[in-house]
């Protein structure tokens, strides 16, 4: 008899997700079935769900790829895994192991990747299968429900931090202090970064000096750029997970010359253009980078972090019915910190 599990599942952009009763998969060469027992919820899912993004997700799709679980199957062809081993696994499902991309250890850009909660089904789902050469070991002590949101929150951050080559003792703006930013923090302050947080919502830059923010600012309130350029000189370095593309623009501008900043927000659709001053980049010898999750390496490395108690997601566990709700929330603005399904 087949054995059935439960899932929330798109079935038409822009819809809220069911909840339904579908087949638990079968794990294929290479693959561990994985019982999900955590899984963050991303903005990426929200742009997802809502068709941002080009190309659309595949349809019907479970979404979800912030996921901590454990392995409860083994395909064939699959060694180093035992039934019961804490897992977890990222957005980047699989890459193809073979370009130039992958050779040179950026299979973040791999063009024939392929990426969980999006053209593959993901964790907001009681089971998933993933390839076992992607999925990252957790440490087996550790709490599942935090360690969630670093499968792609901690290493998408933790990978932006590292491209804008910021040394310890200097200053990063983080702009967006949601479920990455909140993270970004950490790492920052753990590699030894001084940050300045900006965000539109006191409460999150509330959240951002408990974690260590030394200055913070509400771009709704005050200008952000002549704020930090006045009081510091601007900053060596500045990471963007904000959802709004005014951001973008103001982080390149809060930059003291010779900075680099690291793009990670995706606000998709009309919002995905920027307008910057060529002048302002030639000048001041400044540097655009897009920062994509991350690779294998960096996830082993961002998990380090958190099991090393460097970095823990501030987090609310709900029940994977009440995905709708927390999707309407993130929508508009009203998570602080990022918030899990339980789904165990
Ligand atoms: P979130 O909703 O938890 O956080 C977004 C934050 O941006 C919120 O705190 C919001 O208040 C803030 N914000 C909105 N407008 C702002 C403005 N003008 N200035 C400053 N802050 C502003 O979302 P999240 O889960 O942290 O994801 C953030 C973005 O990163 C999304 O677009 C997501 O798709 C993207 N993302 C990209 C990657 C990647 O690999 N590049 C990986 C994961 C997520
Ligand atoms: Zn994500
Ligand atoms: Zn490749």
């Amino acid at each position: 008899m087949t054995q059935m599990m439960k899932a929330a599942i798109l079935h038409e952009l822009g819809k809220p997700l069911k909840i339904e009763r579908v087949p638990v998969p079968e794990p294929g060469h290479g693959d561990l079935l994985i019982r999900v027992t955590a899984c963050g919820v991303c903005h990426s899912d929200l742009h997802a769900a809502s068709g941002d993004w080009t190309p659309p997700p595949v349809l019907p799709l479970i979404p979800g790829h912030e996921v901590a679980g454990t392995v409860a199957g083994i395909g064939p062809g699959v060694s180093g895994f035992r039934l019961g081993d804490k897992v977890g696994v990222p957005w980047m499902y699989s890459s193809c192991g073979q370009c130039e991309f992958c050779l040179a250890g950026m299979e973040t850009v791999c063009k024939s990747a392929e990426a969980t909660g999006y053209t593959k089904p993901g964790g907001f789902a009681e089971y998933l299968v993933a390839p076992a050469a992607f999925v990252g070991w957790l440490p087996q002590g550790s709490d599942p429900y935090s360690m969630a949101p670093i499968l792609c929150a901690g290493v998408t951050t933790y990978r932006g931090l590292k491209r804008t080559q910021a040394r310890p003792g200097q200053w990063v703006a983080l702009v967006g202090i949601g479920g990455l930013g909140h993270i970004a923090i950490q790492y920052a302050r753990a590699m030894g970064l001084r940050v300045v947080a900006v965000d539109v919502s006191d409460e999150k830059l509330d959240l951002a000096k408990s974690l260590g923010a030394e200055m913070v600012v509400n771009a709704a309130m005050t200008d952000p750029v002549a704020e930090i350029q006045t009081k510091i000189g601007g900053t060596h370095a500045a990471v963007v997970t904000a959802v709004a593309s005014r951001a973008f623009e103001q982080a390149l501008l809060m930059l003291r010359p010779g900075g680099t900043v690291a793009y990670i927000g995706l606000p998709g659709g009309k919002s995905d253009e920027i307008r910057a001053s060529i002048s302002a980049i030639t000048n001041w010898e400044l540097t655009v980078r897009g920062s994509n999750v991350g690779s294998r390496q960096d996830l082993n490395e961002a998990i380090a972090f958190a099991a090393n108690g460097l970095v823990r997601a501030t987090i609310r566990t709900v029940a994977l019915e009440e995905i709708n709700a927390v999707l309407d929330d993130m929508r508009k603005g009203r998570i602080v910190g990022r918030v899990v399904l339980k789904l165990e």
